[in-house]
């Protein structure tokens, strides 16, 4: 189903208000595990572009974003950085919407690989990429993406990652360019895929597309409303537009708990139990079906690429708050009603 402008959905939740004191509460959630992890200086920034290698590595911000509309940030809430990966889950969201389920699964899987995300590799039993949330599947996703919807595929990538942010995104030209000058891997992929039929279109345009859509700059808020646009079936929370169709939306959550986090996705699925999408520009996205979003940004990341306290945030808090999919307290699913909101 194709998300209309400015149509709302059956069943996402209304804009309510939480009381000061349930509002103080998660602040002093999101505080508490922020100042418990302040202080962890493991992994290192991103260093394969200079632009990334540039970041100041001690930047540290969360927030969760409500699907009543409601947001709470704290630390560094107005530091900037690219999605990067987390762009995965959104332009996936994009070609489903455009192209439908069938088509998408045409040229792209949803098995977690077991490989790091810039493997140049394709499952062998199917010749197509294992999953979007890996570059090969995501370049694939982009090369769908530009031949579904021509030479306005980025300008409408743009637009959708704007709306479900609730605000105009823009793209940080030095890191698309460095993306651009050094990505002989992500090239060497994009000739993969077009030997192996995915699309039938210029290599270097595909990845144009792919790495615009990495370099959009985002705060933790932004990253926050996005999963909530995810958790609220599409339509953002705050500004009630649709961003994306309800059958688009299950998808992309399935796939982001399964291969979200890359070769981490196993233990991640395990120990914090929340779908999520990371980047290493050092955000992570995290779902919360139907109640909320969470942005984590803190540029320091392991070895899968992942941002090293982002990950021991989202653990804690989902612990804390008892947001695991699976805890046997199943809190997560009426964490609003608990609020008195939902
Ligand atoms: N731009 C990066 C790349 O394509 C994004 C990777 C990531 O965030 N994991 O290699």
């Amino acid at each position: 189903m194709e998300a209309a402008d400015s149509v709302e959905q059956p069943g996402h939740s209304k804009v309510g208000t939480l009381s000061i004191s349930a509002r103080a509460e998660i602040e002093g959630n999101l505080r508490r595990v922020h100042d418990q992890f302040l202080g962890n200086r493991e992994g290192k920034v991103a260093d394969y572009i200079p632009e990334l290698a540039k970041v100041p590595p001690d930047q540290f911000g969360l927030a969760i974003a409500l699907t009543t509309g409601e947001v709470i940030a704290v630390g560094d809430v107005d530091s900037r950085f690219t999605i990067q990966s987390t762009s995965k889950a959104l332009t996936l969201a994009l070609l489903l919407d455009t192209v439908g389920h069938q088509e998408t699964l045409r040229v792209v899987g949803t098995q977690p690989s077991g490989d790091p995300f810039n493997a140049i590799t394709l499952d062998p039993s199917t010749n197509r990429p294992f999953n979007p949330m890996v570059n090969a599947g995501a370049i694939a996703v982009s090369g769908r993406l530009l031949e579904a919807l021509g030479p306005s595929a980025f300008d409408q990538i743009l637009e959708h990652f704007s709306r479900a942010a609730g605000r105009e995104l823009t793209v940080d030209e030095n890191v698309f360019e460095s993306e651009r000058v050094t990505g002989h891997r992500n090239r060497a992929i994009g000739h993969l895929l077009r030997a192996a039929g995915v699309f039938d279109l210029p290599v270097d345009d595909v990845l144009d597309v792919y790495f615009r859509q990495c370099s959009i700059l985002v705060t933790v808020t932004d990253l926050a409303v996005m999963g909530a646009t995810l958790a609220n079936i599409g339509v953002n929370p705050a500004t009630r537009r649709a961003v994306f169709g309800v059958d688009a939306v299950r998808d992309t959550i399935s796939i982001m708990f399964t291969c979200g986090m890359y070769d981490g996705a196993g233990d991640w699925a395990c120990k914090v139990g929340v779908p999520a999408k990371s980047g290493v520009g050092g955000g992570i996205m995290a779902v919360l079906n139907r109640q909320l979003g969470i942005g984590v940004f803190s540029p320091r990341l392991d070895i899968a690429g992942n941002s090293v306290r982002g990950k021991l945030v989202c653990r804690s808090l989902a612990d804390e708050l008892g947001l695991h999919t699976f805890d046997w307290t199943n809190m997560g699913s009426s964490f609003l009603k608990a609020l008195g909101v939902g």
